[in-house]
């Protein structure tokens, strides 16, 4: 009874997983943590598995729990003094940028923060990325283009309720976030209409009036054709193209190329359902648009994205009421984790670093002077590629992340890893990246720590603190004090996630994503700010865009972009298309949630989805060890024989490292402009291993 839990100590806060960062009250002592979901503003309660098991890794004994040295368990003086000797050894031999650091989009707003100052004023590196790289570049490069700013959902997620169709492209909800099928209920009781775009079947699919089932990485043709059907139809809203948007008559001609027929031999998607989507999105009063990693995971994710904005834009959707345009994010904090600095072109408040008066803002908080803060450097794929090579990265710090697992071309990039003179990693859990570093540091986990995330609405929420963590492991903002301090620039990185909180309201004062008037005491007192927030009296901005864009004019951008196929399409060597993706019990690498015994039991293995037709070509059955070979190497997995994937599409979950590694096929091709690898699509074939 919830009498006899009263005395134990409890916190409010929010799931560690992905960005819907369901609330959840945590209560108890000891070994027992009770986890309760808790509504997050006007989004009811809700949590999937993940969320309910969370706690159980607090008390697991797989956790980290004291530093080592090449596998030697140590002090953390002893820790702290090698990194730092290291770093300094390798900096004075090969230069700053030798020693580069690589974050995570799971990291509180505040370590974010914390590791893009400490890269470039402690560190005096140009060599910083995180792995959102790998997941919201994209749709952020895009956001960017066509609407002067990047924020996930420029509304309230309850907002999605009162849609009337919806377009969901690349995104399966119902596996990677469930409690946001709530609102997709809600619209569908109401009678609306769900468009699904994927190559398969997914949850999210079968629940969806139409699935447009394409073939991997057509996304974008498939846009361009529903832009042409809008335009020939007589479906485009004249009136707010001519009122709110520029740039239409360039993309115009382009969609006019994009006939049905055409697009059908593209895309695989029959004409008829071509015509029917887009009558539904005409139809409804109010459609939304949402795209999601299965539209950004490609060498051309941003011009995919932009082709869904142009569609939404044709439509005359974004920035009106109910918003109409919006993108998912991935990560825990996939939002806040692209706006504070840890990546290789940005200052916090989203501003650019090659901007000189973004530098000087943000140089006079900081305490530098604005020309010793480095230029940027190179994206995730381009330095984990770089490392130990001539002139790249001779030492890497990890924190928040598992590129083991979660790069693509992984066997490559565990290569490089191993090839450096110096690996630290900062993880809860001996992940398989951890396991190759020449310095593991424990760190404490979320129900151990205070902070804060932006959630995929870009509403600023706290995490809080259940229980101190075990005696020997630091938080991350612990270490990076702790390193800063040994590195002699101790005074430039504070281990108090409040002040460090404080610190980035007044650095992203006047930027894009600016959090200057968002407190602890606010945030605890509002349950929840969406930022901008530019003073505390500002009431936040929960809606974007009503009263014009973000752009210099206020007018929405149409971009003008082609269709060109995935960089490797498949030929007789390699006749069949491989996507990835995830599934319910995990998140991401895997790292904590095969960790937690519930949901390594509920999806213990990884496996290849196929078509019976395909399977069949192959003399493969349901359960038969399949070798899947790329360009890039092959990984086994049993068979899982299913007709709701395409008969030319084969399926593997991205969680799991060892012979079922996903990402040893991966191709890291990468986007021109957001430097995104090409996940969702690459050429493999097919073997059955001999039993
Ligand atoms: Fe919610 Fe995501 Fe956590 Fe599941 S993993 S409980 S959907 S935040």
């Amino acid at each position: 009874p919830l009498g006899t839990l009263e005395p134990m100590p409890g916190a409010a806060t929010h799931c560690p997983y992905c960005a819907l960062q369901c609330g959840m009250d945590l209560r108890g002592d000891g070994d027992l943590v009770h986890v309760a979901p808790r509504a997050t503003g006007d989004n009811p309660p809700g949590l999937c598995q993940k969320g309910w098991t969370a706690a159980e890794l607090l008390t697991s004994n797989e956790r980290l729990t004291t530093p080592t040295i090449d596998g030697e368990p140590t002090t953390w003086e002893r820790a702290l003094a090698h990194i730092t000797q290291r770093i300094q050894q390798i900096q004075h031999q090969h230069g700053p940028d030798a020693v580069a650091i690589l974050g995570g989009g799971g990291l509180t707003n505040e370590k974010a923060y914390a590791l893009g100052k400490f890269a470039r004023v402690v560190l005096g590196t140009k060599n910083i990325d995180y792995n959102g790289r790998f997941c919201m570049s994209s749709a952020a490069a895009a956001g960017i283009k066509a609407f002067g700013l990047d924020r996930g959902l420029p509304f309230p997620m309850a907002d999605i309720a009162s849609a009337e169709a919806i377009l969901l492209v690349g995104s399966n909800v119902a596996e990677t976030m469930p409690p946001f099928v709530h609102h997709l209920s809600t619209m569908q009781s109401n009678g609306g209409a769900l468009i699904v775009v994927d190559p398969r079947r997914t949850p999210t699919a079968k629940r969806a009036t139409l699935h447009l089932q394409l073939t991997p990485g057509t996304d974008l043709a498939l846009a361009q054709g529903l832009l042409h059907l809008a335009i020939v139809e007589g479906y485009v809203d004249r009136d707010y193209i001519g009122a709110r948007t520029e740039g239409f008559a360039e993309v115009h001609p382009i969609a006019m190329a994009y006939w049905p027929e055409r697009v059908e031999r593209i895309t695989g998607v029959p004409v008829s359902q071509q015509r029917k989507a887009i009558r539904i999105l005409h139809d409804a009063g109010n459609a939304l648009v949402l795209t999601a990693r299965g539209a950004e995971q490609h060498a051309k994710g941003v011009d995919t994205v932009s082709a869904f904005v142009n569609l939404a834009l044709a439509l005359g959707l974004p920035g009106t009421e109910g918003n109409r345009y919006g993108c998912l994010t991935g990560q825990g904090n996939g939002q806040g984790g692209r706006e504070h600095g840890q990546k290789a072109d940005q200052l916090p408040g989203y501003r650019k670093l090659d901007d000189p008066k973004a530098r000087e803002h943000v140089a006079k908080v900081w305490g530098v002077d604005p020309a010793d803060l480095p230029m940027p450097g190179v994206s995730a794929y381009e330095l984990l590629d770089a490392l130990g090579q001539p002139n790249g990265p001779r030492a890497l710090l990890v924190f928040g992340t598992n590129p083991v697992v979660s790069a693509p071309r992984a066997k490559h990039v565990e290569e490089r890893l191993k090839s450096l003179d110096l690996l630290v990693v900062a993880d809860l859990v001996q992940s398989e990246t951890a396991a190759i570093a020449d310095v593991v540091l424990p760190t404490a986990q979320w129900a151990e720590e205070e902070g804060t995330t932006t959630n995929l609405e870009g509403r600023v929420i706290r995490r809080r603190r259940l229980r101190p963590p075990p005696p020997k492991v630091r938080t991350d903002l612990e270490i990076l004090a702790g390193l800063a301090e040994s590195l002699g620039k101790g005074d430039k990185i504070s281990a108090d996630p409040r002040r460090t909180f404080e610190e980035l309201g007044r650095a992203s004062a006047g930027g894009i994503a600016d959090y200057a008037g968002i407190s602890y005491e606010r945030l605890d007192r509002d349950g929840g700010v969406f930022w901008p927030c530019p003073t505390k009296d500002h009431p936040g901005t929960p809606r974007m865009f009503h009263d014009g864009f973000a752009t210099p004019n206020g007018r929405a951008r149409f971009v003008p972009v082609e269709y060109r196929p995935a960089v490797e399409d498949v030929d007789s060597t390699y006749p069949v298309y491989l996507t990835t993706g995830r599934v319910l019990a995990h998140y991401q690498s895997g790292a904590q949630t095969r960790r937690i015994p519930s949901l390594r039991r509920a999806a213990p293995d990884p496996f290849v989805e196929l078509h019976p037709q395909l399977a069949g070509r192959h003399g493969i059955e349901d359960g038969d060890e399949v070798r899947v070979v790329s360009r890039r190497g092959e990984a086994t997995a049993p068979a899982r024989i299913t007709d709701t994937i395409r008969t030319d599409t084969a399926f593997m979950p991205f969680h799991w490292s060892g012979a079922g590694r996903a990402n040893t096929l991966t191709n890291p091709a990468l986007d021109p402009t957001s430097k995104m690898p090409e996940f969702k699509v690459c050429a493999v074939r097919l073997e059955k291993v001999a039993p």
